[in-house]
């Protein structure tokens, strides 16, 4: 089907302007009438046209000072012109400066060939610039399109590279993990050996032995809870890691927590306390909520050590909130979110021990709870992280 194309036809006389419409109507082509070039710049501005024809001579503006103000505005300057004058007249007037657009002269009395021939070429020609405009406008979205792709091939990439680089990182931490208490295990073992060789029986005695074993015991935690952890991000890859919600006193759990931190927080030097009411009766998970508040405790001696660290627990928006606050290093803000998520640390704290899975498997417990976990935190100040908990945490949920 053919593009229709428009025609403006502009004359001061109504006579004229019918049997020029006449002459050029036909399938595919819309002819504009105008009898003046004020009613033409108006149609101009309204409409795309592919050709005007212009009579030269009417009253006010003339046809060739309508053209000039046409060749003035981008969306005229284009528009090929026919202009109609008197037989041979059209050397007196010299047209100048319509460079970029066609121009033509048709002489009265009209040549109904000659006009029909000349509309024509204009309009196949404007059909074929539009038919390549159309090209350019197709390839050029397609380019556009294209870029789109590689833009979002690149960032897959980076972030490919970027999830190879942290899961590298992250195996030789937890080889680096794993080797300090097998390594202290292992020393352990050495020196009993030789007490044993030496037949140096007193270092067996009730008082080292339960000190040894009491060493032991925590070189062991520690490397059951990493695995813990490993096994945790696993479940919850697979979204099989459960909660299973069980009536308790918050209030008292965390009485045990906090007891039983106290040789942890003696050894960070961080004088250990808890703001909680007598009792705060939830429906929890309460093996999880002892695992998350146990890892922001772990992180307040860590990265606040020999600086007071509060546990507090109240009632807040129809739950409970929970609140551990040290006054260590801190975290920068750009830092804050990027914490949350799996192998994550800031980033000058290579030097401490940490996977960056303890806020991540928290997070998640917290919000498979339908709780929520947020951070307020001032470099060089200080850091609370706050827990929110439902009551009553809904039945079986399955994180995925
Ligand atoms: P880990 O402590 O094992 O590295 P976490 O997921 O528990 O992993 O913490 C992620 C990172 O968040 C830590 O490496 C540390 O940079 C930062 N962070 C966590 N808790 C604190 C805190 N209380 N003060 C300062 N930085 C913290």
């Amino acid at each position: 089907m053919l593009t229709e194309a428009r025609i403006l036809i502009v004359d001061d006389l109504p006579e004229n302007l019918l049997a020029l419409d006449a002459l050029i109507r036909q399938d595919g082509i819309v002819v504009h009438q105008a009898q003046s070039a004020d009613a033409a710049l108006t149609q101009l501005l309204q409409h795309e046209f592919a050709l005007a024809i212009l009579d030269v001579q009417m009253p006010g503006m003339n046809g060739f000072e309508l053209a000039e103000l046409m060749r003035g505005t981008e969306r005229t300057r284009h528009i090929p012109i026919v202009f109609v004058s008197a037989a041979g007249h059209e050397r007196d007037y010299a047209f100048h400066g319509y460079e970029s657009g066609a121009v033509d002269f048709l002489h009265k009395p009209l040549d109904p060939h000659a006009v029909r021939s000349k509309v024509t070429v204009f309009v196949d020609l404007w059909r074929q610039r539009r038919a390549v405009r159309t090209q350019v406008d197709e390839l050029e979205d397609a380019r556009r399109r294209q870029q789109l792709l590689v833009d979002e091939l690149q960032a897959t990439q980076h972030e490919l590279e970027r999830a190879v680089r942290m899961r590298d990182e992250f195996m030789s931490m937890v080889s680096h993990e794993m080797r300090t208490p097998l390594n202290t295990l292992f020393l352990e073992a050495q020196v009993r050996k030789m007490h044993l060789k030496r037949n140096n029986l007193g270092a067996f005695a009730p008082e080292p032995l339960a000190a040894m074993v009491e060493r032991d015991e925590r070189q062991i935690q520690a490397m059951i809870r990493l695995i813990d952890d490993m096994l945790d991000v696993t479940r919850l890859q697979r979204g099989t890691l459960s909660i299973t919600p069980k009536r308790f006193d918050m209030a008292q759990l965390l009485r045990g927590i906090v007891e039983g931190f106290c040789h942890q927080a003696a050894a960070a030097e961080c004088p250990l306390a808890l703001e909680a009411p007598q009792s705060l009766q939830v429906e929890l998970d309460e093996f999880r909520i002892e695992q998350v508040v146990a890892n922001l405790l772990t992180n307040a001696f860590r990265y606040g050590p020999a600086k007071p660290v509060t546990v507090f627990l109240q009632e807040l928006q129809g739950g409970v909130e929970i609140a551990v606050q040290d006054q260590g290093r801190g975290i920068a803000m750009q830092d804050q979110q990027r914490i949350f998520e799996q192998f994550e640390r800031a980033v000058d704290n290579k030097v401490s021990a940490g996977l960056g899975l303890g806020l991540f498997i928290g997070r998640q417990i917290v919000e498979a709870h339908g709780g929520s976990i947020s951070l307020s935190s001032t470099p060089g100040e200080g850091s609370t992280f706050r827990v929110w908990l439902p009551r009553i945490a809904p039945a079986a949920v399955t994180q995925d």
